[in-house]
């Protein structure tokens, strides 16, 4: 495969070429944070960037997005779906949010392909970056097995120092490059700095579970009746912002706003999150999960268990932000490891009750 690299100082004229042709989205700086939004001028991106609230997610499934619109006035049955996709480069993509978009990719393109999700999805070109030491303190990427990636982006950036390499690994990635003069092929200077930058990398990120993560499913399956979901009912607030910062969530729900004369009005889809108590509230006011408890193991299961199982790709990418989020510091990583020192502990006296 062909090397090719692009200085930092193109990356300027770059970012204002495809803003010719696309919106351009990336990580860039608010107050003392970092967040995905359209980049204006080149000089807001910011690739070198630790972690953001909210995950690239929010530009393929908007925290609010107009599905259909709707009209009755005059007897009339007006209605339209709505589609508002425009060409974009989602610029900037850690490896492990885009480990969460693959799943998203799988999960809305299921029996009921999500027309909106895979509209956007399509017009977006996604340019990914190799991350090279962790986001965030809260990070466990290296053992969820995201902290690398071999496809699912347009084009991959390595930073080489002055330069950047390029990966390109689709048409619409090469595309982006395609008349772009500052591209070049790499040398043999280049492929050794790649080489050596990959393999240096690995050290600098901790393993921090316990056990290897393909255990998950199996330790979830033995912590079904662990008194730790009630050990943590007592702290979670119920408040939701796990969810909401979660790259790989996806769950919704639906509400139509009508005008003051209830004649026309749109339906939207908004973020929803699984532990908000009247999140499994069904009709005759039945909840199926009526304890945090049950929503708190619902969600770890649903992270580590049912999604691995249904897909065979990990539900919980490791970003971190949701332990960085939660206010009475509920983390996954702790969580697991927790389980799985009650699950070790276990068996130590099933074995010693046994000779
Ligand atoms: S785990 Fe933390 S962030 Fe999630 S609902 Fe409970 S308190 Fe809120
Ligand atoms: S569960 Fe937490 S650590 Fe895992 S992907 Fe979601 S926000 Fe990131």
């Amino acid at each position: 495969m062909t090397l090719l690299t692009l200085p930092k100082n193109s990356i300027s004229s770059w970012i204002t070429l495809l803003q010719s042709k696309y919106t351009v989205v990336g990580p860039k700086k608010q107050k003392q944070e970092y967040i995905f939004d359209t980049i204006h001028s080149a000089s807001e991106l910011e690739l070198d960037y630790p972690t953001t609230i909210l995950p690239p997610k929010k530009m393929l499934l908007p925290t609010k997005e107009e599905l259909i619109r709707f009209n009755f006035e005059n007897h009339q049955r007006n209605i339209k779906p709505v589609f508002n996709n425009p060409p974009t480069v989602l610029f900037g993509v850690h490896t492990c949010d885009l480990h969460a978009i693959a799943l998203l990719d799988h999960v809305l393109n299921q029996e009921y392909p999500d027309q909106h999700y895979l509209a956007r999805r399509k017009a977006t070109t996604i340019v990914s970056i190799e991350c090279l030491r962790p986001c965030s303190e809260f990070a466990f990427c290296k053992s969820m097995e995201t902290l690398s990636v071999h496809e699912n982006f347009d084009l991959h950036l390595t930073d080489l120092g002055d330069r950047y390499s390029l990966d390109i690994g689709s048409e619409k990635g090469a595309g982006l490059i395609k008349s772009f003069a500052s591209v070049r092929e790499g040398s043999g200077e280049d492929h050794q700095q790649l080489r050596k930058i990959m393999s240096e990398k690995w050290s600098n990120f901790p393993y921090r579970l316990d056990f290897d993560v393909l255990e998950l499913p199996s330790l979830l399956s033995l912590s079904y009746n662990s008194p730790l979901w009630e050990e943590l009912e007592k702290r979670c607030l119920a408040c939701g912002s796990c969810n909401i910062v979660c790259p790989s969530c996806y769950c919704f729900n639906v509400i139509d706003e009508m005008d003051l004369r209830l004649h026309s009005g749109s339906r939207f889809r908004v973020w929803d999150s699984c532990q908000l108590d009247r999140f499994a509230t069904v009709a005759g006011g039945h909840n199926f999960r009526p304890t945090q408890a049950s929503r708190l193991r619902h969600r770890f299961f649903h992270k580590g268990k049912y999604q691995a199982e249904s897909s065979g790709m990990v539900g919980c990418v490791g970003c971190g932000r949701c332990a960085q989020t939660c206010l009475v510091h509920i983390s996954p990583v702790d969580i697991f490891n927790e389980l799985y020192q009650q699950q070790t502990a276990r068996c130590l006296t099933e074995q010693e009750a046994a000779t």
